[in-house]
C-alpha cells in the first residue's frame, strides 16, 4: 500500500449515505486508517426522504414519521449523537380499518392483520360469516409448496381468503410499501410469515405461538419510536459530526467509470473525482444513469416505484366537532375514498401539536391510482377534507396545510426482488470490485433497514480496502 490515502466516496446523502459517512469517518479517526471519506448529495440538503418542518409549535414530518423500535440500529445511532432524551414511543390507542364506507376497530390480537386471538376476530363486523369461515381454512390447509418467490397476495389469499385479505391485511401491508400486494414479493417483504406457515402448518397458529403475550392492563408501550425534535434532527446531528469539507451538496454524480482498480466519478459541476471504493446510497433509478455501460443494471430500469403525497392538516382542536377515539385508520380498497391512511398525529405523537391544537396527517396515492398526487395543493386538500368529513365532523378550514409529493419515491419489491438484487450484487462483486450498494431500493426500506445497510456497506468497503 502506498503512503497516499485511499478514498471512499458515498453517493447520496439520505439516511443510508449519511449513516455510512458517519460510521466510516468515525472508524477512520479511531483506528487512524490511511483513508478519507467523502459524501456527495445531489440536492442542497442532507436527509433525503427525512424532512421535518417545525411551524407554529407543530412538528410535522413530510416523509417518514417514526421507525420500528425493535430494530435497534436507529436508536443506537440516536444514542451515538446524544439525542436519546428526545426519543419517544407512540401513544397506543385504537386504530381502525375503513372498509365498506365504515370504520371498524382492528380486531384485538391481529399481528399485521393475522389473527392471533379468535374471539375478537370472530366478533368483528369487518368480515362476513363466510369470510370468517374461509379464514378458518388456514387451520387445515397444507403449507404452501413454493419453489421460488410468490406475491404477498397469493400467499395470504390462499391461507385466509380474499375477504380477510382485502378488508384487513391489504390495507395494513400495502400501506407500508405503498404497493400492490398482488405484486409485492413475499420473500423480500415478510419472509417470516412464510417460515411461520411452514413450521406451524397454519399462519394463525404460528403467529399465535410466536407473539409475546401482552398484558391486558397497564401502560402498553407503542412499537414505534421517533424524536420529539423531529427525525431531521438526527440528520442534522450526524451532519455536524462529519469532517469539515467532506460533504458536497448540490452536486450530482453523473457517471462512474472503472479505471484499473479505481473509479472516476464525473460530477455535475464538471469535476472528476477518483475513488478506491464507492458506496452507492442513491435510489435504483439513478444507477443505470451513473453506469450506462453496465448491462447487469438493466433490471433497475424495470423496477417500479410508486408515488404518494402526505397531507398534514393543522387545526384548532375545537374545529374537530366529532372526534374519533383512536390514533388513526387505513383505508381498504373496498371503500370509495381517495385517502389511503390517516393518523391523528396529535394523539399518536402528543409532542407534535401545541396544546389546544390538532394535527392530522393523511396519505393519498396508491398503485394504479396515483393521479391525485399530480393535482394542485388546494385540490388535494379539498379532496382530503371531503373524505375526512365523511367519517368525522370538521368545522372550517385548517389553520395551515402542508402537501408533500413523493414522486416515484417508494421502490417496489415485486416478486423475485431478492433474487434479482443478489444476482446484481454478485455481478458487481466480479466486475466492479469495491462498489457497494445500500439503501431503500435494495434490502429493506424502513429507516432501521437503511441504517443497517449503510453500516454493512462500510464494513464491506473496509474489508475490501484492507486486503
Ligand atoms: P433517500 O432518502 O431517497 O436518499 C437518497 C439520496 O440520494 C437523495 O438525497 C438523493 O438526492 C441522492 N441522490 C440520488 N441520485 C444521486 C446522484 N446521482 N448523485 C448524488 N446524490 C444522489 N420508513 C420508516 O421506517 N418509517 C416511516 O414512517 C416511513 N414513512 C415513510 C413515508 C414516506 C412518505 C416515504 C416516502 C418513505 C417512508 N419510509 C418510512 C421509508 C424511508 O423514509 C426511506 O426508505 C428512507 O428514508 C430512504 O433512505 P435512503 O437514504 O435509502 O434514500
Amino acid at each position: 500500500m502506498s503512503d497516499e490515502k485511499q478514498t471512499i466516496i458515498i453517493i447520496g446523502g439520505g439516511i443510508t449515505g449519511i449513516t455510512a459517512a458517519y460510521y466510516l469517518q468515525k472508524m477512520i479517526k479511531e483506528q487512524q486508517l490511511p483513508m478519507e471519506c467523502k459524501l456527495i448529495e445531489a440536492t442542497h440538503r442532507l436527509g433525503g426522504k427525512i424532512q421535518t418542518v417545525v411551524r407554529d409549535g407543530f412538528v410535522i414530518e413530510r416523509g417518514p414519521d417514526s421507525f420500528l423500535a425493535r430494530k435497534q440500529s436507529a436508536s443506537r445511532l440516536i444514542h451515538e449523537v446524544g439525542l436519546q432524551d428526545k426519543l419517544v414511543h407512540n401513544a397506543t390507542g385504537k386504530s381502525y380499518i375503513l372498509a365498506n364506507e365504515k370504520l371498524y376497530a382492528i380486531p384485538g390480537g391481529a399481528v399485521m392483520g393475522i389473527p392471533t386471538k379468535i374471539r375478537p376476530f370472530a366478533l368483528s363486523g369487518l368480515f362476513s360469516p363466510i369470510g370468517k369461515l374461509r379464514a378458518a381454512l388456514d387451520f387445515i390447509l397444507p403449507p404452501t409448496k413454493a419453489e421460488g418467490d410468490l406475491s404477498l397476495g397469493q400467499f395470504f389469499r390462499r391461507r385466509l381468503g380474499d375477504e380477510v385479505v382485502e378488508n384487513l391485511i391489504e390495507p395494513l401491508l400495502s400501506g407500508i410499501y405503498a404497493g400492490d400486494i398482488d405484486q409485492l414479493s413475499l420473500m423480500a417483504t415478510f419472509p417470516q410469515f412464510f417460515h411461520l406457515e411452514q413450521k406451524h402448518g397454519s399462519l394463525v397458529l404460528g403467529a399465535k405461538r410466536t407473539t409475546p403475550k401482552t398484558k391486558e392492563t397497564g401502560n402498553k408501550k407503542g412499537i414505534f419510536q421517533t424524536l420529539t425534535t423531529g427525525l431531521q434532527s438526527l440528520v442534522d446531528e450526524l451532519e455536524k459530526r462529519l469532517e469539515p469539507g467532506s460533504v458536497s451538496k448540490g452536486i450530482r454524480v453523473e457517471l462512474v467509470e472503472k479505471q484499473g482498480r479505481r473509479y472516476r466519478l464525473h460530477l455535475s459541476n464538471g469535476e472528476v473525482w477518483t475513488a478506491d471504493s464507492v458506496i452507492v446510497a442513491a435510489p435504483h433509478q439513478a444507477v443505470p444513469e451513473m453506469f450506462p455501460n453496465v448491462s447487469f443494471f438493466a433490471p433497475f430500469k424495470a423496477m417500479p416505484s410508486t408515488s404518494v403525497a402526505t397531507v398534514a392538516l393543522a387545526f384548532s382542536a375545537s374545529s374537530i366537532e366529532q372526534d374519533i377515539d383512536g390514533t388513526g385508520f387505513v383505508v381498504s380498497r373496498r371503500s370509495d375514498y381517495t385517502i389511503t391512511a390517516c393518523t391523528w398525529t396529535h394523539k399518536k405523537w402528543p409532542h407534535t401539536a401545541p396544546k389546544g391544537k390538532a394535527l392530522l396527517r393523511c396519505y393519498v396515492g396508491r398503485p394504479g391510482d396515483e393521479a391525485i398526487v399530480e393535482q394542485s395543493d388546494d385540490e388535494i386538500v379539498r379532496v382530503v377534507l371531503d373524505d375526512l368529513n365523511k367519517i368525522m365532523r370538521i368545522n372550517g378550514r385548517p389553520e395551515f396545510a402542508l402537501v408533500t409529493r413523493w414522486k416515484e419515491a417508494m421502490p417496489q419489491y415485486i416478486v423475485g426482488h431478492k433474487e434479482r438484487i443478489e444476482t446484481i450484487k454478485a455481478k458487481v462483486g466480479e466486475e466492479l470490485p469495491g462498489v457497494f450498494f445500500a439503501g431503500s431500493s435494495y434490502e429493506g426500506l424502513g429507516l432501521p433497514d437503511c441504517i443497517d445497510q449503510g453500516e454493512e456497506a462500510v464494513k464491506k468497503a473496509l474489508e475490501y480496502l484492507q486486503v
